[in-house]
């Protein structure tokens, strides 16, 4: 399979490893959107969150509380974000399962913006759709 991210956890292409075990490992996100980008992933392809299997989840999503409380105490963050991406329409741009640690600092320029739309919509309509 050509996924890049599996080539970094076969060690094929090199990568700055900030956690490793047998089932996830997380690596410094090249972009760095903000100091301390990191992801974490299962070592194991799944695409996305629809396929990923519940224990290696829950272990990864262990292994994500520990980094966020570290990388916020050893790189004096003032805050986290938490962030997966899912299929391309959410931004997602590697078929590989992971999630982003975001360490946010008092004015980065990190941008991500919640837009109001509640004028237009229906709640009641929404959960209708939702349970139905
Ligand atoms: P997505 O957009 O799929 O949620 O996030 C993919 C992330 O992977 C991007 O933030 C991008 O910077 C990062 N990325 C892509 N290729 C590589 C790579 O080869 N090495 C590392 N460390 N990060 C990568
Ligand atoms: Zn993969």
């Amino acid at each position: 399979m050509n996924c890049i991210f599996c080539k970094i956890i076969n060690k094929e292409i090199p990568s700055k490893i900030v956690y490793e075990d047998d089932l996830v490992i997380a690596i410094l996100d090249l972009s760095q959107a903000t100091y301390g980008h990191t992801l974490v992933m299962p070592k194991k392809h799944y695409a996305n969150i629809y396929e990923i299997d519940d224990d290696t989840l829950a272990h990864l999503i262990k292994i994500v509380k520990e980094l966020a409380i570290k990388l916020k105490n050893k790189l004096h963050a003032d805050g986290i974000n938490i962030l997966n991406n899912n299929d391309e329409a959410a931004g997602q741009t590697v078929m590989h399962y992971h999630i982003h640690i975001l360490p946010r600092y008092k004015n980065d320029d990190l941008n991500i913006n919640f837009t109001d739309h509640s004028k237009d919509t229906n709640l009641d309509d929404v959960l209708n759709k939702i349970n139905s």
